[in-house]
């Protein structure tokens, strides 16, 4: 039997600000579920991660499954509405489309799926980060998967050494996606050209060279390019199968200790530190830091078991109170250089037009008082 994880989140309100959604939203979400469900689903989880509601899916219909979307796609209309009803900020701010069409890419929710035949013992790790965007995975994914240093199953398990298929998105096309494959460790400088530019390219799936088997799952989707206009920050969720073939889930993990620097945070305009933290942990400081939780289940037979909590145990304490540090260290240059995002991903804000206006008051020096006109 072949099992099916799908991944759905969206954002649909949030109590004051975008700090996190309210609990009647999300038990719309997971009632909706409960009475929709049928037979279409094995197993389900629902939390929150800072304002966004991920609802993960387990069944036997294979990725991309209208029924499968649908059904999260209708539980976040509802939750939705539920949120307008209480005055939530940003009711409904993800599902940027009305009509439903078979499947929720394009329409706003993010999602990451994988069809996979269960191991004996199926372990896997669902990531979910909110005031960033899919690029944030860039460099956790890499070190993981490519770099002995991080991850000694690279040099100590020989299946791993064989590497592993970076599937890469170039996300600046929009009229269709564009992809690359490149293989660890052979083209690991390559893999490296693209991974720098986060905003730019971005890690879609990882898949082990030893049994052609796929690890991850990165959901891809930026909100700008559906609609045309900053929204809110992407806020992507991963699926990454670990152990055996894979890396161990601790090497995984263990990326997330640097508190390296992504796109997001305040208004999703800034270079602020991704903070490792609990599930159902929601947002604060300059509408950040951003964040990233991670469950860890193990499944048998599409049955998911209880969640364990991944950045609960007390190491990460110290690296929260780092990235922190670092947070407050960025923001002191408020808005200078290195702290905002490049201009391409500021021209969905209202700076272009700002920028766009002071461009037309700009003119030529005249000449100076005293000295000869120049001559046309
Ligand atoms: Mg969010």
């Amino acid at each position: 039997m072949k099992t099916t994880l799908s991944v759905i989140k969206a954002d649909i309100g949030s109590i004051g600000g975008h700090v996190a959604p309210s609990q009647r939203a999300q038990r719309a979400v997971e009632d909706y579920i409960r009475d929709h469900t049928g037979d279409l689903l094995l197993d389900r989880y629902i939390a929150h991660t800072g304002d966004d509601i991920a609802i993960l899916m387990s069944h036997t219909r294979g990725v991309a499954d209208p029924s499968i979307h649908q059904l999260a796609w209708e539980a976040f209309r509802v939750a939705a509405e539920e949120a307008r009803s209480e005055g939530l900020y940003g009711a409904g701010q993800d599902l940027l489309k009305d009509a439903f069409s078979g499947n929720v890419r394009g329409l706003g929710p993010a999602v990451a799926e994988m069809e996979f035949e269960e191991r004996r013992s199926e372990a896997f790790l669902l990531f979910a980060a909110d005031k960033t965007d899919p690029g944030a995975y860039n460099l956790p994914l890499y070190l993981a998967f490519a770099d002995p240093m991080n991850t000694p199953g690279l040099i100590l398990s020989p299946r791993m050494t064989k590497g592993f298929r970076f599937v890469i998105m170039d996300v600046a096309a929009t009229a269709e996606d564009r992809l690359l494959e490149l293989d660890a460790p052979e083209d690991l400088y390559l893999i490296a050209a693209l991974l720098r530019d986060p905003e730019r390219y971005v890690v879609e799936s990882v898949w082990s060279r030893a049994g052609g088997e796929q690890t991850v799952a990165v959901a891809t989707s930026r909100l700008h390019n559906i609609a045309g206009r900053y929204t809110g920050k992407d806020d992507p969720v991963m699926l990454v199968r670990v152990q055996m073939d894979f890396p161990a889930a601790g090497e995984i993990l263990a990326p997330y200790a640097i508190g390296h620097f992504v796109g997001g945070g305040m208004r999703g305009s800034h270079q602020m530190p991704l903070m490792p933290v609990a599930l159902n942990t929601g947002i604060s400081y300059f509408d950040g830091p951003p964040i990233v939780s991670c469950a860890g289940f193990s499944l048998h037979q599409g049955r998911l078991t209880e969640a364990v909590d991944d950045f609960s145990q007390p190491f990460w304490n110290t690296v929260r109170d780092r990235v922190a540090a670092k947070a407050m260290e960025m923001r002191r240059q408020g808005f200078v250089g290195a702290a905002m995002l490049p201009m391409s991903e500021l021209e969905y804000t209202g700076i272009a037009e700002i920028l766009a206006a002071l461009q037309k008051r700009f003119h030529a020096r005249p000449p100076a008082a005293g000295t000869l006109p120049r001559a046309a």
